[in-house]
């Protein structure tokens, strides 16, 4: 509703929606569905500003890392890869250099990475820092990371994709 309707219309009719479905079991709106997928939503980044997220403060923020490490997130060495990218090349002239490598930020335990090298960009997955939210299997614009459940629900690997003439996966 908050997408569809604004701010105040959604929070104000989602509230109601709340209280209908809590007292009297039901719903007056049902489910509703956005217009497009998560992944078709994400715009290139030409057109918008960069945002300054600021730096955690170990205190209420902590940097993204620390919570992996909280998580508890195990796995077994030499697992087979649980990410699965169909097209490095396309990571390349499209997630990064169209949509500024969105990756980096939505994944919330810092997998992926684009790491200036000798002057060129190099995509890194540590897949071992995965907590299996599942969000780039939704959210890349290209459709192109696929996750998969770890082996016995378990997962490491790492995979390191460099801009040509020097790739290796
Ligand atoms: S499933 Fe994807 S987005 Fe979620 S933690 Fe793992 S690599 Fe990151």
């Amino acid at each position: 509703m908050w997408s569809k309707l604004g701010t105040y219309a959604g929070i104000a009719l989602g509230g109601l929606d709340m209280w209908t479905n809590t007292l009297f079991g039901f719903s007056f709106f049902g489910t509703l569905k956005h217009g497009k997928s998560d992944a078709a939503s994400l715009e290139p980044a030409a057109g918008h500003k960069p945002i300054d997220y600021p730096k955690p403060d170990g205190v209420l923020t902590f940097d993204r890392l620390s919570s992996v490490f909280l998580s508890n997130t195990n796995h077994e060495e030499d697992q087979p890869v649980h990410l699965k990218v169909k097209d490095m090349a396309l990571q390349e002239t499209s997630e990064y250099e169209v949509y500024a490598g969105p990756s980096a930020r939505y994944c919330p335990a810092g997998v992926y990475e684009w790491v200036e090298e000798n002057g060129a960009e190099k995509f890194v997955i540590n897949a071992q820092n995965c907590v299996h939210c599942k969000t780039c299997d939704i959210k890349d614009p290209n459709q192109n990371i696929t996750w998969v459940p770890p082996q016995g629900a378990k997962g490491r690997s790492i995979r390191i994709c460099r801009r040509s003439p020097d790739r290796r996966m």
